[in-house]
Order: structure tokens, then sequence, then C-alpha cells
């Protein structure tokens, strides 16, 4: 099996939603830092009382906290796929030298390149099932019936961070604090970059052909 994939692109772009098609297609592992963080949250666990702040404003949780929660999230004989980790030069350079710790090499990262305007439109029409962390649409991706996860049946509930102004903020400290990171991974010859419009089976064709796993299915 190929190896770690960063999935790198501003909030709504889909990359949890590619996340998930290529876990189950091609058997990586999800991390999305985002999920864990809100699992934390609703667990009351001490990581997630200090997280809860800094999510509530769309500000990014710290490095610190970040870095060590994904440290002990990795595990040997798995192909991960970063889903909104690292958002931070500093985490970058902290996932590499994980990586390197344990013999992984670097990651691949892929950025999904789309307008805000876009991504303002599809965060305010994001219905997710937090138990699974399976995202949809009202309007691009809608479940069968509304309200409900097609899969487990289970009620879909709005993201209390998808609101106007903290969408706002989320895609202020997206731009620069995360953007640098395309910089980043191009300047390691480990970039690769893919439309992020375009409708969801395309961007997983796009996805799966730039990480070289066309031939795996
Ligand atoms: P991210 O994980 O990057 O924040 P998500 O995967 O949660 O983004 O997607 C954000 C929203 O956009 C969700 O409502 C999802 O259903 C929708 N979406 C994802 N990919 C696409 C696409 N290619 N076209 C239209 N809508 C999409
Ligand atoms: P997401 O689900 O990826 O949109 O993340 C939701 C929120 O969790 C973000 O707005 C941040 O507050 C926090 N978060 C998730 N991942 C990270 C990260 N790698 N670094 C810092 N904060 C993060």
């Amino acid at each position: 099996m190929s190896q770690d994939v960063v999935l790198l692109g501003g909030p709504g772009a889909g990359k949890g939603t590619q996340a998930q098609i290529l876990q189950r297609q091609f058997g990586y592992r999800q991390i999305s830092t985002g999920d864990l963080l809100r699992e934390h949250r609703n667990n009351g666990t001490e990581l997630g009382k200090a997280a809860e702040e800094y999510m509530k404003r769309g500000d990014l949780v710290p490095d610190a906290l970040m870095i060590d929660m994904v440290d002990g999230e990795l595990h040997e004989g798995e192909s991960v796929l970063f889903d909104g980790f690292p958002r931070t030069i500093a985490q970058a350079e902290a996932l590499d030298a994980l990586l390197d710790t344990e013999g992984r090499g670097l990651p691949e990262a892929v950025y999904f390149d789309i307008p805000r305007s876009m991504l303002e439109e599809r965060l305010l029409g994001r219905w997710t099932n937090p138990r699974t962390g399976r995202v949809y649409h009202e309007k691009f991706n809608p479940p069968k019936s509304a309200g409900l996860d097609d899969e487990d049946g289970g009620p879909l509930v709005q993201r209390e961070d998808d609101k106007p102004e903290t969408i706002k903020k989320r895609l202020d400290v997206f731009q620069a604090q995360t953007m640098p990171l395309v910089d980043y991974y191009d300047a390691r010859g480990r970039l690769a970059r893919i439309d992020a419009t375009l409708a969801v089976e395309d961007v997983t064709h796009m996805l799966i052909h730039a990480i070289g796993l066309e031939h795996a299915h």
C-alpha cells in the first residue's frame, strides 16, 4: 500500500468528504484532527476543554496540543490521510519529524484549490453525522431523507462553527496560517494541486490520480 497523504485546503474544500471515500476504497486511515477534537470536547477530556474556546472562535488550537494528539494517534503499518492537519508550518515540521522517527518518510500533500466564495457556500449548507463524521450538503450532496444519515439513519447536525461570522474568521485563519504550507510542500517536491470546485466524483478521480492510486482499484 502507498504512503501517508496530507489533504491540504480551506475549511469546506471537501477534504473530509474525499478522505471518507478513500478510506473505504483503499483502506487508508483518516485522521481528522477536527473530528478528534470534537470527540474530545463531547467526552469532556482535558484536551477537549482546552480546545473548546479556540474552536468556538474559529481560531487554531495551539500547536503543542495538536502535535501531541496526532503523535498519540499514529500506529505502525498503516497509511494515513491527514485531514485538517498540519495547519501551521510548526505542525508540518513536527509531522515530518514524527513520521521520520517511525521510518515512514515524508508525506505527499494534495492542495484542494477552490475560491473562498465557494467555501462559504459549502460550509453554510453542511450537515454532519456527529457519530461517524460523514458529511452532506443540503444542495450539493443531500441525504436521501432530510436531516438523517443514509447509512445509520442517525440525526444530522450543523456544526456550531459553520455560521457566517465564524466561517469568515476560519477562512482568514486559513489564509494567514495554513496557506504557507502550499509552498512548504512544493519546495520539498511533495505537492500536487487538484481542482476542488468540481463534483465529488471528479475530485475523487483527480485525487486518486494525484497520489498514484489509479491502478490500485
Ligand atoms: P472539509 O473537510 O474540507 O472542511 P467537507 O468534506 O466537510 O470539507 O465539505 C464541506 C461541504 O461541502 C459539505 O457540506 C460537503 O457535502 C460539500 N462538498 C464536499 N465536496 C464537494 C464537491 N466536490 N462539490 C460540492 N459540494 C461538496
Ligand atoms: P475542522 O473540522 O478541520 O474544520 O476543524 C475544526 C476546528 O478544530 C478548527 O477551526 C480549529 O479550531 C480546530 N483544529 C482542527 N485541526 C486543527 C489543527 N491541525 N491545528 C489547530 N487547530 C485545529
